[in-house]
């Protein structure tokens, strides 16, 4: 990356964020735009910015993401935006001779039921999990354009798959966010108030594997340099933990001894998605945050951030 001119497409978002933060030790020219200047949806805006900016480099974080229940309400949003968004960000990166490009998945790209741990070729080989089909269909059309662009082109477009993120940046916001970020926010305040009772969703017991977001960025620096191929690769920490599980540490991280209730009138979602690391691991990385650590940096910035009213 160094001396290159690198556009981290989505800065302002959670991945994008610690993507910049990541960049800024490798000597590069970062590029970024607002929203405000470019709608990423619209092809003609995209193109020609990217065209005028002329990048070396593309790190596809800008996406429509949210939680389970953003997933299910919001699908149009979820298929049309990406959808939308991937389209013009990678066809411009062809036109504009962008030299690499690194695509963002999400590990729902996998089946419902594919075999745990998820290994990168269980892609296609079942039904996707309905709260967020959506979202999944537009990431797997993400990867298939970056291998359609490589076979035709030749360019060399790849794409990373993270598994459930969480870190600084995230959108905390109950209804929309996920459920990491979701859990800190509900608990803190429930500490704050002196509530004795936290209401979660679901029976506590799907298996979610979390990995921090600056560990991500630093694994796809790692692939934008070391990775080209038409395989998709997997980033996670082969780590994984129960809803339920998962509360009990941020009740502990935010210092909060209540009662969890779970509510079963509330989707669980997959029962259990755990990504299968050892293609990235053979290639030399591994996640090195632990879950407390973690954790424990995501909510000091919350509540920092809470406190600065942003
Ligand atoms: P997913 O990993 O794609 O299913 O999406 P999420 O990150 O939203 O995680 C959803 C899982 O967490 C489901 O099993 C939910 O039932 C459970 N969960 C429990 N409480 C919450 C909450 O307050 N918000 C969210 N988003 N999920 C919750």
């Amino acid at each position: 990356m160094r001396g290159k001119r690198v556009w981290v497409a989505g800065h302002r978002g959670m991945a994008g964020s610690a993507i910049v933060r990541r960049l800024n030790r490798e000597g590069c020219d970062i590029l970024t735009v607002g929203r405000d200047q470019v709608d990423m949806r619209r092809q003609a805006e995209v193109e020609a910015w990217m065209a005028e900016a002329r990048p070396d480099a593309v790190f596809m974080a800008a996406a429509t993401v949210g939680g389970i229940h953003a997933n299910s309400t919001r699908p149009a949003e979820f298929l049309y935006d990406n959808l939308a968004i991937e389209t013009n960000i990678i066809h411009g990166a062809y036109k504009s001779g962008v030299k690499k490009l690194v695509f963002l998945g999400s590990s729902c790209i996998y089946p419902r039921l594919a075999e745990q741990p998820m290994r990168e070729e269980a892609l296609l080989t079942g039904p996707l999990e309905p709260t967020n089909e959506w979202y999944a269909v537009a990431k797997i059309a993400g990867i298939k354009l970056c291998q359609a662009y490589r076979r035709q082109y030749g360019c060399d477009f790849i794409a990373a798959m993270p598994t459930n993120l969480y870190g600084p940046g995230d959108n905390f916001d109950l209804q929309q966010g996920h459920v990491a970020a979701a859990l800190i926010a509900k608990i803190h305040r429930a500490k704050e108030t002196g509530a004795d009772t936290v209401e979660l969703w679901g029976s506590g017991k799907p298996l979610r594997e979390f990995l921090f977001v600056d560990d991500l960025a630093d694994a796809l620096v790692f692939l934008a340099e070391r990775y080209s191929g038409e395989e998709h690769v997997n980033v996670g920490t082969g780590a994984e933990i129960s809803i339920r599980g998962l509360a009990e540490l941020i009740a502990e991280v935010v210092g909060w001894s209540g009662h969890l209730q779970f509510d079963p009138g509330k989707p669980d979602g997959s029962p259990r998605k755990l990504m299968d690391n050892s293609r990235i691991a053979t290639m030399g990385w591994t996640a090195p945050t632990s879950l407390r650590d973690g954790f424990a940096q995501a909510y000091r910035w919350y509540a920092e951030n809470l406190k600065a009213g942003r």
